[in-house]
């Protein structure tokens, strides 16, 4: 299982659907991309061999200079198009690898409001939670940043929001993250293994941390909400 971002000035779906490959060592049963452009959050999901992704992608591309990918593994619903990630609302799209470990809880909670899932995994909640945030006003960042410290387990993340073309945000908690810096854009990687396509200039996140990154940019915290510096060290995959 695996998580690519690309915050970029270029198209990034067929660079996510090859970084994703890069990370098919990892097993997965079901793969799954959303882009952002202009103004339009939308997104192709298949289970199986990312063959099967490529082909919903040929016949339908997904345009946009910002995405998310996932291969999935699957914990919570089985191996499905509709449990599928990328999780999508009308505000932000998610992808995930992990367990939450505290998903019913979020689940009866969100239920009261009027957040119901559409899938069967543990990863819709942190969709509709940002949802419900974002609906309540707080802008993406702030509503990312409220969610991310309301989640228990093991988890990478990363999200991407309606109406922000240059933001991605991404956690990691007993799940690997990083974050490579290149050219005109930024990428968020399971490894610097996915990464290397783009850039070897790599941060690798810590346990807790959370970082927002943009084209030029990224910021890290700790799972306080404090600005932390992580250090940008030259990965040596071989690429
Ligand atoms: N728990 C999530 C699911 O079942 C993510 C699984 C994974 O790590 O890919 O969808």
């Amino acid at each position: 299982c695996g998580i690519v971002g690309i915050v970029s000035d270029k198209p990034v779906a067929d660079r996510i659907a090859d970084a994703l490959k890069r990370l098919e060592y990892r097993g997965y049963d079901s793969a799954g991309i959303a882009t952002f452009d202009q103004g339009k959050m939308d997104r192709r999901r298949a289970p199986g061999k990312l063959t099967n992704l490529k082909a919903r992608m040929e016949e339908s591309p997904l345009a946009g200079n910002i995405g998310i990918g996932h291969t999935r593994w699957a914990t919570h619903g089985a191996p499905t198009e509709e449990n599928a990630h990328p999780h999508m609302t009308d505000k932000v799209a998610v992808v995930h690898n992990g367990i939450i470990e505290n998903f019913r809880e979020l689940k009866d909670e969100l239920a009261i409001d009027g957040y119901a899932p559409i899938s069967e995994t543990d990863t819709e909640m942190v969709a509709l939670l940002v949802t419900r945030e974002m609906d309540r006003g707080a802008a993406p960042f702030d509503a990312a940043a409220a969610v991310i410290k309301r989640l228990d387990g093991a988890f990478a993340l990363a999200m991407m929001f309606k109406g922000e073309e240059n933001l991605i945000i991404g956690a990691r908690q007993g799940a690997p993250l990083a974050v490579g810096h290149g050219d005109g854009e930024m990428i968020l990687g399971s490894d610097a293994i996915a990464l290397a396509p783009f850039t070897n200039k790599v941060t690798y996140l810590e346990e807790g941390d959370w970082v927002a990154i943009t084209k030029s940019d990224m910021r890290v915290f700790d799972r306080e909400g404090n600005p932390v510096n992580r250090p940008v060290s030259t990965a040596n995959t071989g690429a």
